[in-house]
Protein backbone atom coordinates (compact mmCIF):
# COMPACT_ATOMS: atom_id res chain seq x y z
CA UNK A 1 0.00 0.00 0.00
CA UNK A 2 1.70 3.28 -0.94
CA UNK A 3 1.32 6.42 0.98
CA UNK A 4 -1.44 7.88 -0.92
CA UNK A 5 -3.38 4.68 -0.29
CA UNK A 6 -2.53 4.96 3.30
CA UNK A 7 -3.54 8.79 3.94
CA UNK A 8 -6.86 8.45 1.98
CA UNK A 9 -7.92 5.17 3.75
CA UNK A 10 -7.50 6.65 7.63
CA UNK A 11 -9.62 9.66 6.47
CA UNK A 12 -12.24 7.28 5.47
CA UNK A 13 -11.62 5.37 8.63
CA UNK A 14 -11.66 8.40 10.61
CA UNK A 15 -15.09 9.51 9.29
CA UNK A 16 -16.91 5.86 9.83
CA UNK A 17 -15.40 6.08 13.45
CA UNK A 18 -17.44 9.61 14.04
CA UNK A 19 -20.73 8.34 11.81
CA UNK A 20 -19.98 10.83 8.93
CA UNK A 21 -22.09 11.10 6.24
CA UNK A 22 -20.22 12.82 3.77
CA UNK A 23 -16.43 14.13 3.37
CA UNK A 24 -15.96 17.24 1.79
CA UNK A 25 -12.40 18.33 0.48
CA UNK A 26 -12.91 21.82 -0.44
CA UNK A 27 -10.15 23.69 -2.29
CA UNK A 28 -8.47 26.93 -1.03
CA UNK A 29 -6.57 29.07 -2.59
CA UNK A 30 -3.28 27.74 -0.95
CA UNK A 31 -5.10 24.23 1.10
CA UNK A 32 -8.00 21.66 0.94
CA UNK A 33 -9.83 22.15 3.82
CA UNK A 34 -11.42 18.46 4.39
CA UNK A 35 -15.18 18.89 6.26
CA UNK A 36 -17.21 16.27 8.13
CA UNK A 37 -20.84 16.08 7.81
CA UNK A 38 -21.81 14.75 11.13
CA UNK A 39 -26.11 14.22 11.67
CA UNK A 40 -26.67 16.94 8.95
CA UNK A 41 -24.23 19.92 10.32
CA UNK A 42 -20.62 20.25 8.44
CA UNK A 43 -17.55 20.24 11.17
CA UNK A 44 -14.29 21.57 10.26
CA UNK A 45 -11.82 18.47 9.70
CA UNK A 46 -8.29 18.92 8.66
CA UNK A 47 -6.50 20.82 6.25
CA UNK A 48 -4.08 18.97 3.64
CA UNK A 49 -1.66 20.34 0.82
CA UNK A 50 -2.87 20.75 -2.78
CA UNK A 51 0.05 18.43 -3.73
CA UNK A 52 -1.10 15.58 -1.94
CA UNK A 53 -5.03 16.47 -2.49
CA UNK A 54 -4.25 16.04 -6.00
CA UNK A 55 -3.14 12.29 -5.86
CA UNK A 56 -5.31 11.50 -3.64
CA UNK A 57 -8.15 12.86 -6.04
CA UNK A 58 -6.16 10.97 -8.78
CA UNK A 59 -6.35 7.79 -6.22
CA UNK A 60 -10.19 8.18 -5.84
CA UNK A 61 -11.02 8.60 -9.23
CA UNK A 62 -9.32 5.59 -10.66
CA UNK A 63 -10.43 3.57 -7.95
CA UNK A 64 -14.07 4.72 -8.64
CA UNK A 65 -13.70 4.01 -12.57
CA UNK A 66 -13.47 7.77 -13.49
CA UNK A 67 -12.02 9.79 -15.57
CA UNK A 68 -8.63 10.95 -14.01
CA UNK A 69 -7.75 13.38 -16.95
CA UNK A 70 -10.94 15.15 -17.32
CA UNK A 71 -11.19 18.02 -14.85
CA UNK A 72 -13.47 20.43 -15.94
CA UNK A 73 -16.35 18.42 -16.20
CA UNK A 74 -18.75 17.25 -12.47
CA UNK A 75 -18.05 13.33 -12.74
CA UNK A 76 -19.62 10.84 -10.39
CA UNK A 77 -18.46 7.24 -9.16
CA UNK A 78 -18.71 4.72 -6.80
CA UNK A 79 -16.58 2.12 -4.96
CA UNK A 80 -16.60 -0.16 -2.50
CA UNK A 81 -14.52 -0.69 0.73
CA UNK A 82 -13.81 -3.14 3.38
CA UNK A 83 -12.92 -2.07 7.16
CA UNK A 84 -12.32 -4.65 9.62
CA UNK A 85 -15.11 -7.08 7.89
CA UNK A 86 -17.24 -4.04 7.51
CA UNK A 87 -18.10 -3.23 3.91
CA UNK A 88 -18.65 0.05 2.98
CA UNK A 89 -20.10 1.97 -0.47
CA UNK A 90 -18.86 5.45 -1.19
CA UNK A 91 -20.41 7.66 -3.82
CA UNK A 92 -18.05 10.17 -5.51
CA UNK A 93 -18.57 12.97 -6.96
CA UNK A 94 -16.33 16.00 -8.35
CA UNK A 95 -16.69 19.79 -9.48
CA UNK A 96 -14.70 21.72 -10.78
CA UNK A 97 -13.69 24.59 -8.99
CA UNK A 98 -11.69 27.79 -9.57
CA UNK A 99 -8.67 26.47 -7.76
CA UNK A 100 -9.11 22.73 -7.82
CA UNK A 101 -11.93 20.35 -8.40
CA UNK A 102 -13.48 19.28 -5.02
CA UNK A 103 -14.62 16.19 -4.33
CA UNK A 104 -17.22 15.04 -1.55
CA UNK A 105 -17.55 11.12 -0.85
CA UNK A 106 -20.70 10.06 0.70
CA UNK A 107 -20.11 7.03 2.94
CA UNK A 108 -22.75 4.16 2.97
CA UNK A 109 -21.94 1.59 5.61
CA UNK A 110 -24.21 -1.15 4.73
CA UNK A 111 -26.40 -0.81 7.65
CA UNK A 112 -26.66 -4.78 9.07
CA UNK A 113 -23.46 -4.18 10.22
CA UNK A 114 -24.76 -2.31 12.85
CA UNK A 115 -24.72 -4.25 16.37
CA UNK A 116 -27.52 -5.03 17.95
CA UNK A 117 -26.80 -2.73 21.32
CA UNK A 118 -25.77 0.06 19.52
CA UNK A 119 -29.20 0.96 17.90
CA UNK A 120 -30.54 2.03 21.73
CA UNK A 121 -29.80 5.15 23.76
CA UNK A 122 -29.86 2.95 26.72
CA UNK A 123 -28.87 -1.11 26.77
CA UNK A 124 -31.28 -1.89 28.74
CA UNK A 125 -34.11 -3.24 28.62
CA UNK A 126 -33.04 -4.27 24.88
CA UNK A 127 -30.52 -6.29 26.09
CA UNK A 128 -32.77 -8.78 27.14
CA UNK A 129 -33.44 -9.56 23.26
CA UNK A 130 -30.54 -11.74 22.43
CA UNK A 131 -31.16 -14.28 25.16
CA UNK A 132 -34.68 -14.56 23.84
CA UNK A 133 -34.36 -15.14 20.47
CA UNK A 134 -31.82 -18.05 21.50
CA UNK A 135 -34.83 -20.31 22.56
CA UNK A 136 -36.21 -22.72 20.47
CA UNK A 137 -39.94 -21.53 20.33
CA UNK A 138 -41.52 -18.87 20.62
CA UNK A 139 -43.86 -15.52 19.51
CA UNK A 140 -41.91 -12.03 19.63
CA UNK A 141 -43.67 -8.65 18.67
CA UNK A 142 -42.25 -5.47 18.28
CA UNK A 143 -44.66 -2.75 17.73
CA UNK A 144 -43.82 1.29 16.95
CA UNK A 145 -45.05 3.63 14.82
CA UNK A 146 -43.56 3.69 11.19
CA UNK A 147 -40.04 4.83 10.85
CA UNK A 148 -39.35 4.20 14.38
CA UNK A 149 -36.95 1.45 13.37
CA UNK A 150 -38.27 -1.96 14.06
CA UNK A 151 -36.89 -3.70 10.91
CA UNK A 152 -33.51 -2.57 12.05
CA UNK A 153 -34.28 -3.55 15.17
CA UNK A 154 -35.00 -6.81 14.27
CA UNK A 155 -32.42 -7.55 11.41
CA UNK A 156 -29.62 -6.66 14.19
CA UNK A 157 -31.13 -9.21 16.36
CA UNK A 158 -31.49 -11.79 13.56
CA UNK A 159 -28.27 -10.77 12.17
CA UNK A 160 -27.10 -11.90 15.93
CA UNK A 161 -28.85 -15.06 15.44
CA UNK A 162 -27.39 -15.98 12.40
CA UNK A 163 -23.91 -15.20 13.45
CA UNK A 164 -23.36 -16.04 16.99
CA UNK A 165 -25.96 -18.96 17.44
CA UNK A 166 -26.02 -20.54 14.42
CA UNK A 167 -28.98 -20.17 13.95
CA UNK A 168 -31.36 -20.75 10.85
CA UNK A 169 -33.29 -17.94 9.65
CA UNK A 170 -36.20 -17.30 7.54
CA UNK A 171 -38.14 -14.00 6.78
CA UNK A 172 -41.43 -13.73 5.18
CA UNK A 173 -41.56 -10.07 3.95
CA UNK A 174 -43.96 -7.60 2.28
CA UNK A 175 -42.27 -6.31 0.47
CA UNK A 176 -38.33 -7.58 1.44
CA UNK A 177 -37.16 -4.29 3.06
CA UNK A 178 -33.25 -5.19 3.02
CA UNK A 179 -31.74 -7.67 0.95
CA UNK A 180 -29.24 -9.91 3.32
CA UNK A 181 -27.57 -12.51 2.34
CA UNK A 182 -27.18 -14.02 5.96
CA UNK A 183 -31.03 -15.50 5.81
CA UNK A 184 -33.39 -16.56 3.29
CA UNK A 185 -35.67 -13.72 2.36
CA UNK A 186 -39.16 -14.42 0.85
CA UNK A 187 -41.30 -11.69 -0.39
CA UNK A 188 -44.98 -12.13 -0.85
CA UNK A 189 -45.80 -11.79 -3.94
CA UNK A 190 -49.87 -12.06 -4.44
CA UNK A 191 -49.75 -11.68 -8.35
CA UNK A 192 -47.70 -14.44 -8.56
CA UNK A 193 -49.27 -16.85 -5.99
CA UNK A 194 -46.95 -16.18 -3.63
CA UNK A 195 -49.48 -15.51 -0.66
CA UNK A 196 -48.55 -15.18 2.34
CA UNK A 197 -49.90 -18.42 3.68
CA UNK A 198 -48.47 -20.37 0.71
CA UNK A 199 -44.94 -18.26 1.43
CA UNK A 200 -45.56 -19.60 4.99
CA UNK A 201 -46.61 -23.30 4.44
CA UNK A 202 -43.05 -23.71 1.66
CA UNK A 203 -40.86 -21.77 4.75
CA UNK A 204 -41.81 -24.36 7.05
CA UNK A 205 -40.51 -27.01 4.74
CA UNK A 206 -37.42 -25.03 4.74
CA UNK A 207 -36.45 -26.24 8.38
CA UNK A 208 -35.74 -22.33 9.80
CA UNK A 209 -35.44 -22.47 13.45
CA UNK A 210 -36.63 -18.78 13.28
CA UNK A 211 -39.24 -17.22 11.15
CA UNK A 212 -39.44 -13.97 10.99
CA UNK A 213 -42.55 -12.40 9.85
CA UNK A 214 -42.79 -8.71 8.26
CA UNK A 215 -45.92 -7.58 10.05
CA UNK A 216 -48.64 -9.45 11.21
CA UNK A 217 -51.85 -6.73 9.48
CA UNK A 218 -54.62 -9.65 10.52
CA UNK A 219 -56.37 -12.39 11.79
CA UNK A 220 -55.26 -14.93 9.13
CA UNK A 221 -51.64 -14.19 9.40
CA UNK A 222 -51.81 -14.16 13.19
CA UNK A 223 -53.71 -17.60 13.23
CA UNK A 224 -50.91 -19.27 11.09
CA UNK A 225 -48.12 -17.47 13.04
CA UNK A 226 -49.07 -19.02 16.46
CA UNK A 227 -49.64 -22.13 14.97
CA UNK A 228 -46.08 -22.30 13.76
CA UNK A 229 -45.29 -20.80 17.23
CA UNK A 230 -47.05 -23.54 19.18
CA UNK A 231 -45.43 -26.38 16.89
CA UNK A 232 -41.94 -25.39 18.18
CA UNK A 233 -40.99 -22.15 16.14
CA UNK A 234 -39.72 -19.21 16.99
CA UNK A 235 -41.65 -16.44 14.88
CA UNK A 236 -40.69 -12.62 15.15
CA UNK A 237 -42.94 -9.85 13.86
CA UNK A 238 -43.91 -6.38 14.24
CA UNK A 239 -47.62 -5.31 14.91
CA UNK A 240 -49.35 -2.22 14.86
CA UNK A 241 -50.01 -1.56 18.73
CA UNK A 242 -49.92 1.48 20.85
CA UNK A 243 -47.60 0.27 23.26
CA UNK A 244 -46.80 -3.64 24.48
CA UNK A 245 -49.93 -4.24 26.52
CA UNK A 246 -52.04 -3.28 23.56
CA UNK A 247 -49.93 -5.57 21.18
CA UNK A 248 -51.75 -8.60 23.70
CA UNK A 249 -55.14 -7.01 23.08
CA UNK A 250 -54.46 -7.21 19.65
CA UNK A 251 -53.76 -10.78 19.37
CA UNK A 252 -56.97 -11.04 20.71
CA UNK A 253 -59.17 -9.21 18.50
CA UNK A 254 -57.09 -11.32 15.96
CA UNK A 255 -59.31 -13.91 17.57
CA UNK A 256 -56.11 -15.69 19.01
CA UNK A 257 -57.48 -17.34 22.11
CA UNK A 258 -55.55 -16.42 25.85
CA UNK A 259 -54.17 -19.79 26.19
CA UNK A 260 -52.48 -19.73 22.71
CA UNK A 261 -51.27 -16.32 23.62
CA UNK A 262 -50.36 -17.46 27.00
CA UNK A 263 -48.26 -20.63 25.58
CA UNK A 264 -46.68 -18.71 22.79
CA UNK A 265 -45.36 -14.99 23.73
CA UNK A 266 -42.31 -14.69 25.16
CA UNK A 267 -41.51 -11.05 24.69
CA UNK A 268 -43.78 -7.83 23.49
CA UNK A 269 -41.43 -4.97 22.80
CA UNK A 270 -42.38 -1.18 21.79
CA UNK A 271 -39.36 1.46 20.43
CA UNK A 272 -39.06 4.73 18.93
CA UNK A 273 -36.42 6.82 17.53
CA UNK A 274 -35.02 10.18 19.43
CA UNK A 275 -33.04 12.72 18.25
CA UNK A 276 -30.20 12.72 20.86
CA UNK A 277 -28.11 15.63 22.20
CA UNK A 278 -24.42 14.88 23.28
CA UNK A 279 -24.19 15.58 26.96
CA UNK A 280 -21.12 17.08 26.97
CA UNK A 281 -21.23 19.36 23.28
CA UNK A 282 -24.95 20.27 24.17
CA UNK A 283 -25.73 19.37 20.33
CA UNK A 284 -24.63 17.33 17.85
CA UNK A 285 -20.55 15.79 18.80
CA UNK A 286 -17.57 17.68 17.23
CA UNK A 287 -14.72 15.75 15.80
CA UNK A 288 -13.22 15.83 19.06
CA UNK A 289 -15.79 14.68 21.54
CA UNK A 290 -14.66 11.22 22.59
CA UNK A 291 -18.47 10.19 23.58
CA UNK A 292 -19.47 10.49 19.74
CA UNK A 293 -23.35 10.20 21.15
CA UNK A 294 -25.14 9.46 18.05
CA UNK A 295 -27.90 11.84 16.65
CA UNK A 296 -30.74 8.62 15.99
CA UNK A 297 -31.20 6.07 18.83
CA UNK A 298 -34.04 3.97 19.82
CA UNK A 299 -35.79 3.82 23.26
CA UNK A 300 -36.88 0.21 24.09
CA UNK A 301 -39.46 -1.11 26.33
CA UNK A 302 -39.75 -4.53 27.07
CA UNK A 303 -42.83 -6.68 28.39
CA UNK A 304 -41.02 -9.86 28.91
CA UNK A 305 -40.17 -12.72 31.44
CA UNK A 306 -42.16 -12.04 34.99
CA UNK A 307 -43.38 -8.73 33.61
CA UNK A 308 -45.29 -10.46 30.61
CA UNK A 309 -46.68 -13.20 33.22
CA UNK A 310 -48.12 -10.19 35.20
CA UNK A 311 -49.26 -8.58 32.15
CA UNK A 312 -51.44 -11.90 30.97
CA UNK A 313 -53.08 -11.86 34.58
CA UNK A 314 -54.09 -8.41 34.36
CA UNK A 315 -56.09 -9.15 31.08
CA UNK A 316 -57.31 -13.01 32.60
CA UNK A 317 -59.30 -10.79 35.68
CA UNK A 318 -58.84 -7.00 35.47
CA UNK A 319 -58.14 -7.03 39.06
CA UNK A 320 -55.13 -8.32 38.59
CA UNK A 321 -52.54 -5.34 39.15
CA UNK A 322 -50.78 -4.47 35.74
CA UNK A 323 -46.92 -5.16 36.62
CA UNK A 324 -44.72 -2.47 36.95
CA UNK A 325 -41.56 -2.27 34.13
CA UNK A 326 -39.71 0.56 32.81
CA UNK A 327 -41.70 2.32 29.69
CA UNK A 328 -40.88 4.34 26.70
CA UNK A 329 -41.61 7.48 29.16
CA UNK A 330 -39.56 6.53 31.50
CA UNK A 331 -37.11 5.81 29.26
CA UNK A 332 -37.38 9.43 27.79
CA UNK A 333 -37.34 10.90 31.16
CA UNK A 334 -33.84 9.55 31.73
CA UNK A 335 -32.53 10.57 28.61
CA UNK A 336 -34.10 13.97 29.88
CA UNK A 337 -32.25 13.92 32.98
CA UNK A 338 -28.85 13.19 31.71
CA UNK A 339 -28.81 15.43 29.27
CA UNK A 340 -29.24 13.41 25.85
CA UNK A 341 -32.33 15.45 25.29
CA UNK A 342 -33.67 19.15 25.85
CA UNK A 343 -34.87 19.88 29.28
CA UNK A 344 -38.10 21.42 27.61
CA UNK A 345 -38.02 18.26 25.31
CA UNK A 346 -41.47 18.33 23.57
CA UNK A 347 -42.49 14.54 23.90
CA UNK A 348 -43.96 13.75 20.31
CA UNK A 349 -46.14 10.53 20.42
CA UNK A 350 -46.93 9.23 17.04
CA UNK A 351 -50.19 7.03 17.06
CA UNK A 352 -49.42 3.88 15.18
CA UNK A 353 -52.84 4.37 14.72
ZN1 LIG B 1 -20.13 14.99 22.19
Amino acid sequence: MNEIEKRSLKIIEEALDRQVSDIHFQPKENYIQLQFRIAGELHPYIQIKEQLYTKMLSHFKFQANMDIGEKRRPQNGALTLSFHGKKVSIRLSTMPTPFNESLVLRLLPQENNFSFKDLFLFPNPANRMPALIQEQAGFMILTGPTGSGKTTTIYALLHQAVSKYNRRVLTIEDPVEKISDSFTQLEVNERAGITFSEGFKASLRHDPDIIMIGEIRDGETAKIAIKAALSGHLIITTMHAKNTIGALYRLLEFGISFSDIQQTVTAVATQNLINTICPNCKGSCGPQCSSQTKRRLAVFELLSDQNLIEALAHIYNPKNPLPTYPTLRDEINKAIQLGYLPKDYNERWNDAS
